[in-house]
C-alpha cells in the first residue's frame, strides 16, 4: 500500500475507534501554521469532514506572518471558513508582551508554558462562541511521548492518566471536548505527508521555543536508538491504556472570567490577573 493510503487509513482508523466525531458533528480546527495542524486541515477536508478552523495570531514578529498566511492559504484553497483571532486586538498585547509581564512576576515559568494556558483559554472560549462540537488539534504520538517522560521527570505521572486521542473525564456544557486524530501518528511521517502534499506548512520553529524544557527532551529523544524511541512510545501506550482512569470530576466556573476551571480561578487569570482580560 502506498504510504499516503495507509497515513490516511491510520487517521480514520483513529477517528473511527475512539468515536472522536462524525459528519454530524461541528468540527473546529485549530490552526497554527505547523505541520501537524495544516496536515489536519488538509486530511479532515478530504475525508469529507465539514470542518471550520481558528488560527491565532500570536503577533510574534515576522514568524506570526508566515503563520498567518499559511493558514490563510490552505483554508483559501480548500475552501475552509477561517477565523482569526488577532491576540493584540483582543487582549491589547502581543505574545511576547503578555509573556514579559506573566515572567516577571512568575519566575521560573517558561515561555511555552505561557503561551499554551493563554492558547488553550482561547480556544475554548471561542470554540463555544462559535458553537463547534470538538476542537482539533495537531498533537502525534511524538509530543505525547514527550508530554510522558516531562511527567515522570516531574515526578506527577498521574498527569499522564487522562491522555489520549480525546480530552477525557470531563463533561461540562462550557467546556469544548479536544480531540486528536494524528494521536498515533509519528512526527515523522506527518512532515513527509505534508511535504507529498505540497501543504503551504512553517517548518520553522517558534522563535520564542528556544530551549524550553519540552524542547531538551525532545532532543534527547531524539538521540536515542530507533528502538528506543520505539520503546519510548510503546511504553507509553501500554502504561496509558492499562492506568485507571480519574473519576468524572466536576469543574468550576473561574471566579474572574467565567470559564470551567478545576480551582477557584482559572490558570489564564491566574498568569494574566485582570489587567489583561478579555474586553468580550
Ligand atoms: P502547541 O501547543 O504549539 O504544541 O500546539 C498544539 C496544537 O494547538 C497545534 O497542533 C494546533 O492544533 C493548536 N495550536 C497551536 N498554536 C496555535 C495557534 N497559534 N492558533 C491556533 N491553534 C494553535
Ligand atoms: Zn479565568
Amino acid at each position: 500500500m502506498k504510504f499516503e493510503d495507509k497515513f490516511e487509513n491510520l487517521v480514520k482508523k483513529t477517528i473511527k475507534e475512539n468515536s472522536l466525531f462524525t459528519k454530524k458533528n461541528k468540527i473546529l480546527v485549530a490552526i497554527s501554521g505547523g505541520k501537524d495542524s495544516l496536515v489536519n486541515t488538509y486530511l479532515l477536508k478530504k475525508l469529507g469532514y465539514e470542518i471550520f478552523a481558528i488560527h491565532i495570531d500570536l503577533k510574534i514578529g515576522k514568524y506570526s506572518e508566515k503563520c498567518r498566511n499559511a493558514c490563510e492559504k490552505i483554508c483559501k484553497e480548500n475552501k475552509i471558513p477561517l477565523k482569526i483571532y488577532d491576540i493584540k486586538k483582543e487582549m491589547g498585547s502581543s505574545m511576547c508582551y503578555i509573556r514579559n509581564a506573566v515572567q516577571s512576576k512568575n519566575k521560573g515559568i517558561g515561555n511555552c508554558a505561557v503561551c499554551g494556558v493563554i492558547k488553550k483559554w482561547i480556544m475554548n472560549r471561542e470554540s463555544r462562541k462559535m458553537k463547534a462540537d470538538v476542537i482539533v488539534t495537531g498533537h502525534n504520538i511524538d509530543d505525547e511521548a514527550q508530554t510522558f517522560l516531562l511527567n515522570i521527570l516531574k515526578g506527577s505521572p498521574e498527569l499522564s492518566f487522562n491522555t489520549g486521542p480525546i480530552s477525557k473525564n470531563i463533561s461540562d456544557k462550557k467546556f469544548i471536548p479536544r480531540v486528536k486524530p494524528l494521536y498515533y501518528c509519528l512526527e515523522k511521517d506527518i512532515k513527509k505527508y505534508s511535504i507529498i502534499k505540497k501543504l503551504p506548512v512553517v517548518y520553522e520553529k517558534c522563535p520564542c521555543s528556544g530551549d524550553s524544557y519540552r524542547i531538551q527532551i525532545r532532543n534527547f529523544i531524539e538521540e536515542r536508538f530507533e528502538k528506543e524511541k520505539k520503546n519510548l512510545k510503546k511504553s507509553f501506550e501500554r502504561i496509558s491504556k492499562d492506568i485507571p482512569k480519574k473519576e468524572n470530576s466536576k469543574l468550576n466556573y473561574c471566579e474572574k472570567c467565567g470559564e470551567p476551571c478545576r480551582a477557584k480561578i482559572c490558570k489564564k487569570c491566574e498568569l494574566v490577573g485582570t489587567s489583561l482580560l478579555n474586553k468580550k
